[in-house]
């Protein structure tokens, strides 16, 4: 079986861990977590990094820390996994779905469009003229490693005082290369950005997550908030309620070997990209997604985009018979806003979303993968 994305650790992972349990420092506190933040800093280029023990409450966490409130609402994109839009209701905040782009992203200029049409700017706060409630932010999400058209983004929202956080989660190593964002990292354009180590990721911890902003003020929010919100840790005073919600030593020790390889993993995932890419480009009926040009793209998830009716199968009908070939494939996630918890939510205007879903398959993009698998896969393709 060539699965769709599993983790390669061919580092330092042995012999950091090694040195964790040889010293004792195995918990949520030691010199690889302080490490891995500062690594990730420089690799990013963003001035504070704090890691967390996943990228859903690292989303969690930087949403609450901009100041979403009980009753307020957050723009997100229906089209994510499911993890953005829960970090929204743990905080008691509502979820307003937004269409996507070409490249899987929240679709700007809908964003714009929703909000002339359907908010006002009021005291200070943008407000919706149909809820009444006010919209706090909004949670970009760099589909694939894609990055989204932040510039426009940003600007929009300083405008009207909604927070902008982004789910980079996907998007370790995805920079921008022109406009007035080259040379920044997806993930520190917006107020905070998050990231995420789990096992399907670029890099991984296991499990792990990582907040990063450039405000000294927020930094030092998240990490009082992720450590159960000590004002005296000596007496156990708590003025708020936090959370346990730090990474340990030990992920932190896996995270920093990983880091390590991680411009050798862009590499791979860069050149299977292209080589998967002349293969299908060959094939009627099937085309490898392109990300936009204006971010050299991690290349995270390979998405392959089906014509039925030229190729003669659709997305279902390939994922069954690429599953009995030994070939793992994914469709993108069920649209968020048809999900049963937020199926009341409001939507704004989505078609695109349903257009990306019924054509999308990801096919196997781990690390690690050879280039007889792409040569496999792409005659799979070639005979289905
Ligand atoms: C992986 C992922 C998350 C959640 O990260 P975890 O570390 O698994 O909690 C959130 N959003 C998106 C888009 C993701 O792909």
């Amino acid at each position: 079986m060539i699965p769709l994305s599993v983790p390669t650790l061919k580092g330092n992972e042995w012999k950091y861990v090694k040195e964790c349990l040889d010293t004792g420092w195995v918990s949520s506190a030691g010199k690889f977590v302080d490490r891995f933040e500062s690594d990730f800093c420089a690799f990013t280029g963003s001035r504070h990094a704090v890691a967390c023990v996943n990228g859903t409450a690292a989303l969690q966490v930087a949403l609450r820390i901009v100041g979403v409130c009980a009753g307020d609402e957050v723009i997100v994109p229906t089209l994510t996994f499911i993890a953005t839009v829960n970090a929204v209701t743990y905080l008691g905040a509502e979820p307003v779905f937004m269409d996507c782009d070409e490249f899987y992203n929240i679709d700007v200029r809908k964003t714009a469009e929703f909000l002339e049409q359907e908010t006002e700017f009021r005291d200070g706060s943008t407000w919706s003229r149909v809820t009444g409630r006010r919209i706090a932010a909004i949670v970009p999400v760099h589909v694939f490693g894609n990055a989204a058209r932040m510039s426009e983004l940003v600007a929009l929202c300083r405008e009207r005082n909604i927070k902008v956080v982004e789910d980079s989660t996907e998007s370790l190593g995805t920079v921008y290369c022109s406009g007035e964002l080259d040379g920044k990292h997806t993930g520190t354009v917006g107020d905070m950005g998050c990231f995420s180590f789990n096992g399907n990721k670029i890099i991984t911890t296991g499990g792990g997550g990582m907040i990063v902003t450039d405000v000294p003020e927020y930094a030092e929010r998240a990490r009082y908030l992720t450590t159960q919100a000590k004002d005296d840790e000596v007496r156990y005073v708590h003025n708020e309620v936090g959370y346990n919600f730090r990474l340990t030593n030990v992920q932190a020790a896996i995270g920093v070997a990983q880091l390590e390889l991680l411009p050798e993993f862009l590499e791979a995932k860069r050149a299977n990209y292209l080589a998967y890419q002349e293969r299908i480009d060959r094939i009627d009926g099937l085309i490898l997604a392109e990300g936009p040009a204006y971010a050299r793209n991690n290349h995270w998830m390979y998405a392959l985009q089906i014509d039925p009716a030229v190729y003669g199968k659709d997305r279902e009908q390939l994922m069954e018979y690429l599953k009995g070939e030994g070939v793992q494939t994914r469709p993108v996630w069920y649209l968020n806003h048809l999900q049963v918890p937020f199926r009341d939510c409001r939507n704004y205007r989505i078609e695109k979303a349903f257009q990306l879903l019924e054509a999308t398959l990801s096919i196997p993009c781990s690390a690690n993968l050879s280039e007889s698998d792409i040569d496999f896969v792409a005659e799979r393709l070639r005979r289905g």
